[in-house]
């Protein structure tokens, strides 16, 4: 058996198709939806997903504002900024790229932002928020992940979803969606003993631990779904991914590459849910002209 490719280029153009209508139309009622995205130190890594995500918005008219800062900006004038941006009507989603320099309390500047704003997902209102069911904003990467699952013939309701990797921003928000989808969910991490027999168990597998070829063929089942979130540069920029893509294939049944797979998703979701904040802006200001 050769695995169905699932394509998330692909989709990602065609969501990207719907979400530059919503923006235009969004435009043409007097309110461009916007985008701050706040980068501080000069990591390379950083600088390519911070410009990555400045040309998408760009490309979707969405606003875009980048925000540069030093490595040794202080915690004091970055949360100063996160207010500015709070305060800003032209912007409607508010990203600081993580990760952050050592003197910056991450979990303090996350809470800092409106939740309202916060279209990463990261703020501690919106995960719990998910983790109740009552989502207002979803975590890009799932997010993603979720849209080319449903992009497929293979039924969520029911199946076993296997997770290797339980951080914060991929593994348990992964774990709360297919578990309000109607899967049946096991969450691995790197305590987890003897990782295969789990993995074998999944209809579903979704590798998120960024450890290089970590799910090989044997451990899986065959027709399976594998979706491949790990990616990683080694030094001499070889990309690597969780998942032995050549192998894996020939036994699941469909399976996400790496590139072309859950990175373009993670992006486009991340504009989706500007444009959604710009929307309910936009309902609420209607509301208030009534
Ligand atoms: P993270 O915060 O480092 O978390 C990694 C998780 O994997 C942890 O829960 C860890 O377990 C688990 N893990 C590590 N080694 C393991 C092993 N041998 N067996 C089972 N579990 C193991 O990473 P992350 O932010 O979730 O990202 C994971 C990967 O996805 C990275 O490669 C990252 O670059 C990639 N990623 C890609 C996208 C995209 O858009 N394509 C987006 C986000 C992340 P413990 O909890 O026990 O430490």
């Amino acid at each position: 058996m050769t695995a169905e490719i699932i394509n998330g280029n692909l989709l990602a153009q065609d969501l990207r198709v719907d979400i530059a209508a919503r923006a235009a139309k969004l435009t043409e009622q007097g309110v461009t939806p916007g985008l701050a995205v706040i980068l501080v130190g000069d990591s390379a890594a950083s600088m390519v997903y911070v410009m990555n995500k400045e040309k998408a918005s760009k490309a979707m008219g969405i606003h875009s504002v980048l925000e540069r800062y030093d490595a040794d900006f202080s915690e004091t004038a970055l949360l100063e900024r996160i207010q500015a941006l709070n305060e800003d009507p032209a912007i409607h989603g508010i990203l600081v790229q993580l990760p952050l320099p050592p003197h910056i309390d991450t979990h303090k500047v996350i809470a800092a932002i409106k939740p309202e704003k916060d279209v990463d997902c990261f703020n501690v209102i919106n995960a719990g928020l998910l983790m109740t069911g009552r989502p207002q904003i979803r975590p890009c990467t799932p997010y993603g992940v979720m849209k080319m699952l449903e992009s497929i013939d293979y039924p969520i309701t029911g199946a076993h979803a296997v997770i290797v990797g339980a951080s914060n921003i991929v593994g348990k928000p992964m774990a709360m969606m297919l578990l309000q989808a109607g899967a049946t969910i096991t969450i691995c991490n790197s305590k987890t003993r003897d990782l295969a027999y789990h993995t074998r168990l999944a209809d579903i597998l979704i590798a998120a631990t960024g450890q290089r070829n970590i799910i090989k063929a044997d451990m899986i089942k065959p027709g399976a779904v594998v979706i491949d979130v790990g990616v990683e540069r080694d030094e001499n920029g070889k990309l690597w991914s969780d998942v032995d893509f050549p192998n894996v294939k020939e036994v699941a049944g469909y399976i996400s590459p790496v590139p072309g797979g859950v990175g373009p998703m993670t992006i486009t979701m991340l504009l989706v849910n500007t444009i959604e904040a710009a929307e309910k802006k936009l309902q609420e200001k209607l509301q208030a002209e009534k």
